[in-house]
Parts: structure tokens; C-alpha cells; sequence
């Protein structure tokens, strides 16, 4: 295989492949001493990482050693929960040179970035900062398999797990642009009437009212949950309803933050201090100024509460206002001495967190089908990364192939806007071309 670069990585597509899609090239132009793998998929019921690192460990290595030279590190280390002793014996025996694997607890939020970086390094990422601040870049698994294919082709290809009440957990590799539905049917389709499909995971993931909403390079896993329970309850309640609630029931207990990852990592967030603000129509600065460092775990909403309230909702509220205003936490207070203090023992175990969301009921496993998922009809998201959305490079009536580049990122004064183009993902003819998605029908 050719050796991709930075250039040859970006046109080829390459975003994070397991949260929010920042553009790969961009990471990859920073300078690092340590490149981390985040194996550790500590979302429940998802298994893609897993399943990709041990059906394809050779292509997974060598973009971590593209990624690795990129960025001018000495080592590479992969984060992997030692209770995967199957992989990791598998991966043990084929490291190459500066590489090695650091086994994991089974617990919640394990695969958080700061966190990851944390029980790996033991180093501590300041608020408002990124791993890059303490030396690290950390990249998902399938987007260091991209990278590795980068030179030869561009991401048309999305692995995901669809789990929970299906006939057939599985993780499946699909065409970027099939629709949920259709993984789902995939998955021996819904055991449930009226299913309810959460996309990316039930503690950081969102419901999807929409089954026939598009896959695209982000999405890691559906788990479908039925009518009623407990996780979609929750997301169905709305902002009168937790205000509400939150306002009378809450006690102040703090468990909600002695149990925050963030907190523990000496952040100063303190979700118990922003429940209070629902008694105040959210007055009281001080409460709230330190949401802007929630990373939206859902840990103390959905563990942590003993009373099932909802502090990242409030947390992630004022979050979105103090952005939407412009406020920013300048020089705040940071004790990263909290992390050795109270870390290690303040876990939240998968286990327990599985039986508190009532998702002891599914089966927990998610194996790989390798056979790409056949369809007729995708649409291609023109925003699909973090950056710019792309503009279309084609029209209806065009003729494209997989892997054709179809939407580019707009260029303004001869510079590119951040983000990376989107490809065709099936032969075909360019159907439509409306409302930020590309239709392609073969
Ligand atoms: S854990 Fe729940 S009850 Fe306790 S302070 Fe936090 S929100 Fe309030
Ligand atoms: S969602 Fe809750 S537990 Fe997670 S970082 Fe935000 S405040 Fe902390």
C-alpha cells in the first residue's frame, strides 16, 4: 500500500469515526509524543471496535504507524478494556515497534478522551484544553484503518453495532448514506412493537425519531429499545419537565458531582451547583459558569442521581448559553491532584450500569458480519465532520462511482474552509441534490 500523507488522508475523507467527526488531517498536522488508540468503547451494548481491531489488526496497526510518524510521536499505545484478553493477546502478538497495548477497567466513561488519557499517561488535560495540551493525539479505531487505506481508497464504508432489542445483535459494514432502517432490518430487524432507535449509544447517543435518518462516517452503533423503557423515558422528557422536577426534588446531595469524571479530573464543573440555578431561573452565575467543561457523559443523569434528575441537561443548557453569549471561564481553577485522590476508586462499573439502565435484558455481544450491506439508494450528508459543510460537486442526472468525490468544502479567498470532501459510496446516478444530502440510486 502507498504511504498516505496529511494531504492524500484529507481528500480521502478521513474524520473521527467514533464522536463528533473533527477532520483527521488536522490532528495529524500537530506534533505529539504519544498517538493513543481509543479502544476502549465504554458506551453499553457497542462492540464495533472491538470486532474491527480483531478482524483487521494489521490494517488498524499500520495507521496507527502512518498517524504515529505523522505526528512525530516516540509511541503509540492502544486503550483496550482487559476484558477483551482475546484481542489483546491477539494484538500483543503482532505490535510493531513502539507500539503497545494498555489494558483498561470495564467501567464508564473509559473511552472519554481526557479520561483515556489519564489511565493511559497519567497525565491530566487542563479545562478547556485538548490531549494535545499534555503531548497526546487520540484517534478511534476504524479512523486509524481509514488512514491506513487512505492512499489506496476514500471512506465509503461504515462499520457499526445495531444491539439491544433486535433478533440478531450484530455489527455490520455498510454503505455511508444507508438508512437506520435498514441496518436494523439487517440486524433480523425489531423484536418490539413501536421500536425506539438511540444512535451512538444510550448514555451519549440521541433518539432518532426518523428510521429512515442516513448513516454517516460518525455513526458507531443503534441500539433499539422498546416503548417505555427507562432510556428512552428520559430522553423523551422535556426541558419543563426537568426544570420542574429538578427544582423541587433535587437535595443538593452532590453525588452527581463527586461522581462527575470531570470533577474527579479537577475541573471545576459541579453539576449539583447548577441545579441550583433552577431555582433562580438560572441566575447565579457562579452555579453555572463551569458547565462550559461537561463533556456530556450522562454519567450523573443517567448513574450518579439517586433520584433520577437530570444535572446534565441542566449542565448542557447553560453550556449551549454561556456559548451562545460568549462567556468563557478565562485562567479557571484546576486541581489535577483530585485525579490521584479519587479517580481509580470512583468508577462507575459496566456491570452496574448496565442493570441501572435495564439493559441486562439483551444479549451483549455484536459480531462482525463482513459482508458489505447491499442497498440501491444512499444519500450522501454534505456535513458529516466538524468544519464547514461541503458543496455539492455534482447535480442530478450525473453519472458517479464509488469513492467519487460528490461534495467539497467551500472555499472562501482561495482558502478551504476546515473539513474534508464526501464520496460517492455506490455506483449510480445522482438523483437528487436537496437539503444537504446527495441522493445517489444505482
Ligand atoms: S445527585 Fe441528584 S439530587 Fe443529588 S445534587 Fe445531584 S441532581 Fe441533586
Ligand atoms: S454529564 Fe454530568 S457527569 Fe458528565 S461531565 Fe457533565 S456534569 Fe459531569
Amino acid at each position: 500500500m502507498a504511504q498516505p500523507t496529511v494531504q492524500t488522508i484529507s481528500e480521502a475523507g478521513v474524520v473521527g469515526a467514533g464522536g463528533a467527526g473533527f477532520p483527521t488531517y488536522v490532528k495529524l498536522s500537530a506534533q505529539a509524543d504519544t498517538l493513543l488508540l481509543n479502544a476502549a468503547e465504554c458506551e453499553p451494548l457497542l462492540h464495533k471496535d472491538k470486532e474491527v481491531l480483531r478482524r483487521y489488526a494489521d490494517t488498524v496497526l499500520e495507521g496507527m504507524t502512518i498517524a504515529r510518524e505523522l505526528i512525530g510521536a516516540e509511541k503509540a499505545i492502544i486503550g483496550i478494556k482487559e476484558k477483551y484478553r482475546d484481542v489483546i493477546a491477539l494484538l500483543s502478538s503482532r505490535l510493531p515497534e513502539r507500539m503497545a497495548v494498555a489494558p483498561l477497567r470495564d467501567a464508564y466513561p473509559a473511552g472519554d478522551e481526557f479520561i483515556l488519557v489519564y489511565d493511559v499517561l497519567g497525565r491530566v488535560v487542563p479545562p478547556g484544553g485538548i490531549p494535545l495540551a499534555v503531548g497526546a493525539v487520540v484517534m478511534n479505531v476504524e479512523t486509524a484503518m481509514n488512514v491506513a487505506q487512505a492512499a489506496e481508497r476514500p471512506v465509503t464504508e461504515k462499520f457499526l453495532t445495531v444491539a439491544g432489542a433486535v433478533a440478531e445483535p450484530v455489527t455490520l459494514r455498510v454503505p455511508v448514506g444507508v438508512t437506520l432502517a435498514e441496518c436494523v432490518a439487517a440486524a433480523g430487524g425489531a423484536t418490539v412493537p413501536d421500536p425506539n432507535y438511540i444512535v451512538g449509544g444510550v448514555m451519549m447517543g440521541y433518539l432518532e425519531e426518523n428510521h429512515d435518518a442516513l448513516v454517516d462516517k460518525t455513526t458507531g452503533g443503534v441500539i433499539v429499545l422498546p416503548d417505555g423503557h427507562v432510556v428512552v423515558r428520559r430522553r423523551r422528557q422535556d426541558w419543563p419537565q426537568i426544570t420542574r422536577i429538578g427544582r423541587s426534588a433535587c437535595d443538593q446531595c452532590s453525588f452527581c458531582t463527586e461522581l462527575c469524571p470531570r470533577w474527579l479530573l479537577g475541573h471545576p464543573i459541579e453539576p449539583h451547583a447548577a441545579m441550583r440555578s433552577l431555582g433562580f431561573n438560572q441566575i447565579g452565575e457562579a452555579n453555572v459558569v463551569g458547565t462550559q467543561f461537561c463533556c456530556e457523559c450522562n454519567l450523573c443523569s443517567l448513574y450518579s442521581c439517586p433520584e433520577d434528575l437530570d444535572p446534565k441537561n441542566v449542565c448542557s443548557q447553560n453550556k449551549q448559553r454561556l456559548a451562545a453569549e460568549k462567556k468563557r471561564w478565562e485562567n479557571p481553577p484546576f486541581l489535577p491532584q483530585r485525579a490521584e485522590l479519587h479517580l481509580g476508586n470512583r468508577k462507575a462499573p459496566m456491570a452496574r450500569l448496565m442493570q441501572k439502565l435495564g439493559l441486562r435484558q439483551f444479549r451483549n455481544v455484536g459480531p462482525l458480519s463482513e459482508t458489505l450491506l447491499p442497498t440501491r439508494k444512499v444519500g450522501i450528508k454534505l456535513k458529516q465532520h466538524i468544519g464547514a459543510p461541503c458543496e455539492p460537486a455534482v447535480q442530478p442526472g450525473d453519472q458517479v462511482v464509488k469513492g467519487q468525490i460528490v461534495g467539497r468544502p467551500p472555499v472562501t479567498n482561495g482558502k478551504p474552509a476546515m473539513g474534508v470532501p464526501v464520496h460517492a459510496s455506490i455506483d449510480g446516478a445522482v438523483t437528487t441534490v436537496a437539503d444537504g444530502v446527495v441522493w445517489i440510486e444505482s
